[in-house]
């Protein structure tokens, strides 16, 4: 007999519906979530909103897609183009929408009816972003606050890798010494945060999934440079537990590509943190129990004072 593994992923996904936080779907990475799911998502951001109070963030919000020029523009295609999400709709006319139904009803194959669009799935809530920041920056910089649904072509099992999900995300853009301080603030405020949430966090140094055999490299590189950070907490695996939190340093990548310049006149240096609001969700029902009303005091009244 084996031993029962306390963070396997499919009774964890399971308790999640039997205690309707998550609404179960046909299609793996994307289903409902529930009342008391949203409950604790929302106290989560609001707290976040709180504990950011005092650094007068610029709200901006966009809409889950962007203009796919923005996609091609920042480089995705070329870092991560098996989880992008491109559009493609049907333009046809009357013949070509009859052959649509027929295939449909006889399920066959049908992609090839539909045309690319000039749009795509926003697949980080902060690239809208920096094309608003084009020009000189004010002397302190820049900071916005941000909050929205992402798509990443990451079909899987796991409940804690969805199609969809959303982020609560900060983008700082100054010089660079500036933006340093802001992210190295971050780090310690966010794990700080979940700690305090009674969350058994740690924070790492990490990379992204950059495709292919170029991209082994390009996220060595990463971890060389200690460009990414994240928040990890055990939820479906002790081993490797899950990111709830990121932190980004992208030098002058933004800067260069949307000619944002900073106080100084040197290009801008930018960097991003992200709560992924799902996950931190799921590590909050992991940790504490499925059931809110039994959480401790301490961690309610951080979520809902
Ligand atoms: P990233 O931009 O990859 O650093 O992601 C930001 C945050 O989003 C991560 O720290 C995770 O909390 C969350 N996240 C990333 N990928 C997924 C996914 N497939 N499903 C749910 N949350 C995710
Ligand atoms: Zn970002």
């Amino acid at each position: 007999m084996t031993a029962h593994d306390p963070y396997d992923p499919k009774e964890f996904y399971d308790n999640l519906v039997k205690h309707k936080l998550v609404l179960p779907g046909t299609t793996p990475g994307i289903f409902g979530r529930g009342a008391e799911f949203e409950k604790v998502l929302l106290g989560f951001n609001n707290l976040v909103s709180r504990i950011a109070s005092d650094d007068s963030a610029e709200l901006m919000l966009f809409p889950p897609c962007v203009d796919r020029k923005l996609i091609e523009k920042v480089g995705y295609m070329k870092s991560f183009p098996h989880l992008a999400g491109t559009v493609f709709s049907f333009c046809g006319h009357d013949a070509q929408h009859r052959d649509l139904l027929g295939r449909i009803q006889d399920g066959k194959p049908w992609a090839d009816l539909l045309e690319m669009s000039d749009i795509s799935l926003t697949p980080a809530v902060c690239y809208p972003v920096y094309g608003n920041l084009t020009g000189t920056l004010p002397e302190k910089g820049r900071l916005v606050d941000l909050t929205g649904w992402v798509y990443r072509h990451e079909p899987s099992p796991e409940p804690t890798r969805m199609v969809s999900f959303r982020m609560r995300e900060f983008v700082r853009a100054a010089d660079a010494d500036t933006v340093i301080e802001w992210r190295n603030t971050w780090k310690e405020r966010g794990l700080q945060l979940l700690l305090e949430l009674g969350l058994p966090a740690k924070l790492d140094t990490a990379s992204d999934a950059f495709f292919g055999r170029g991209g082994k490299m390009l996220a060595a590189n990463q971890r060389d440079q200690q460009l990414k950070f994240e928040v990890l907490v055990p939820v479906i695996s002790a081993e490797n537990p899950t990111a709830v939190c990121s932190f980004n340093y992208h030098q002058d990548h933004f800067g260069k590509t949307f000619d944002i310049k900073a106080a100084n006149g040197e290009v801008a240096q930018t960097a991003c943190m992200a709560f992924g609001l799902e996950r931190m969700t799921m590590a909050m029902f992991k940790t504490h129990g499925f059931v809110t009303a039994q959480w401790p005091e301490s961690v309610k009244k951080l979520l809902w004072p």
